[in-house]
């Protein structure tokens, strides 16, 4: 039995899973204190239960729980990192390096920063998302004190090279942020073996609770600096004050616990569905384009364009289905998605593509019915297009 309306969405948010709701319970009502109450027992065992969620959490990625930093989600981080590294090493340079793939959270950070002054280098991608490594080094100059570039594309899926570019950031002392709200969790992510300086991620993308994420902070070789966004007190090591959001770092724990637990599974599984549902459509429909990477590609991602079909029609025609015709962020303005722009994405199809997310409550049965559906409400609409017509010949024209 399918539950209507299927969710296809999972890159803009996952579902609680029960498992987090259970851990973070006792949280709201019988722990209730704050963990930087020092004096007595409310304050120790808030404190413990965040401390039991920063190993947690260090121990998906590979870090050492210190390097843990609570913030209110990825957004927050990616602000906290980029701009508390540009004030903080402002004296020292005022050029920075990123993608014109980003998500806003770091695209909008650095054009705050270009407002004061600094230097932005954007790189290109290829046609599959990935930036070129020769043109990242070329761009580094003596003034770059940071470069961010994000694990995994939160529209088309791409999988950067990470550790090739930590490794180039580390030999040419350049530090290096990256946005990994959509990697963790679903790749195995090691802050080390990458060579990670700081890195940006978030609990609602993990079946974790919304408003709650985490910012890893290498504190060690080197010791990074960084300005805090937030002032009111000396909450982690600083950087970030107020009081600890104590149900939700547990429940973020819990999350990556589960992810640490279950992702060699459930990526397996996932991808099969994915690349079923992929094969489904474009075995029923022709002139279909993937977008992306065919291989390097995170296993919930399928982002395509069904050229000729105008994707806001298809998806008021697919009502019962939720999934998005770009990023969630630009969902709303009719304007192209900068990373189907980037990857040079034809201006004729710029309406017609589709992201479909996938994940862990995503069902088999489901996908046969995204695969019907598609296909059958596609095709009506090509019918009546007047740009698609199909030759004599049975062939199809006018793409
Ligand atoms: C969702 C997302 C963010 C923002 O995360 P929030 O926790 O909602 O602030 C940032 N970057 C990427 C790649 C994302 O997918």
């Amino acid at each position: 039995m399918i539950k209507f309306p299927i969710y296809l969405d999972y890159h803009s948010t996952t579902p609680v899973d029960t498992r987090v709701v259970e851990a973070m319970m006792p949280y709201f009502t019988k722990v209730f204190g704050n963990a930087s109450s020092k004096s007595h027992e409310f304050g120790w065992k808030a404190e413990a239960a965040v401390e039991n969620a920063r190993k947690q959490i260090a121990g998906l990625i590979n870090a050492e729980s210190p390097d843990i930093i609570f913030t209110s989600g990825a957004t927050e981080s990616v602000n906290l990192a980029i701009k508390g590294i540009a004030d903080a090493y402002a004296p020292k340079g005022n050029h920075i390096i990123t993608t014109k793939i980003e998500h806003e959270a770091v695209l909008d950070s650095c054009k705050s920063l270009e407002k004061k002054g600094f230097d932005v280098t954007y790189l290109e991608v290829d046609e599959f998302g990935l930036i070129d490594l020769k043109e990242l080094e070329n761009s580094i100059n003596e003034k770059t004190i940071l470069v961010s570039v994000m694990y995994a594309n939160n529209e088309i899926g791409t999988i950067q090279k990470i550790s090739e570019i930590g490794a180039l950031c580390k030999r040419r002392k350049v530090l290096f942020h990256t946005d990994a709200t959509q990697a963790v969790g679903k790749l195995p992510v090691d802050v080390i073996e990458s060579n990670i300086d700081l890195m940006s991620f978030s609990s609602h993308k993990i079946y974790g609770p919304k408003g709650v994420g985490a910012l890893y902070l290498k504190s060690k070789f080197p010791k990074i600096r960084l300005t805090p966004r937030v002032d009111g007190g000396s909450q982690e090591r600083g950087f970030r004050a107020g009081t600890l959001n104590v149900a939700g770092i547990v429940g973020l724990g819990k999350a990556c616990a589960v992810a640490r637990e279950e992702m060699g599974t459930e990526t397996t599984r996932i991808k099969e569905l994915r690349d079923r549902l992929y094969n489904g459509i474009i075995s029923g429909l022709p002139e279909v384009k993937l977008n992306g990477d065919p291989g390097n590609r995170i296993a919930n991602n399928l982002n395509i364009t069904i050229k000729n079909v105008n994707s806001d029609s298809l998806l008021i025609a697919i009502k019962e289905i939720a999934i998005s015709t770009g990023s969630a962020c630009s969902s709303e303005s009719v304007e192209t998605s900068h990373v189907l722009k980037a990857i040079g994405l034809d201006d004729k199809h710029k309406h017609s593509s589709l992201r479909f997310g996938l994940g862990r409550f995503t069902t088999a049965e489901e996908i046969e019915y995204v695969i019907d559906k598609v296909v059958e409400k596609a095709k009506k609409l090509r019918d009546i297009s007047p740009l698609f017509r199909v030759t004599k010949e049975g062939e199809y024209a006018g793409f």
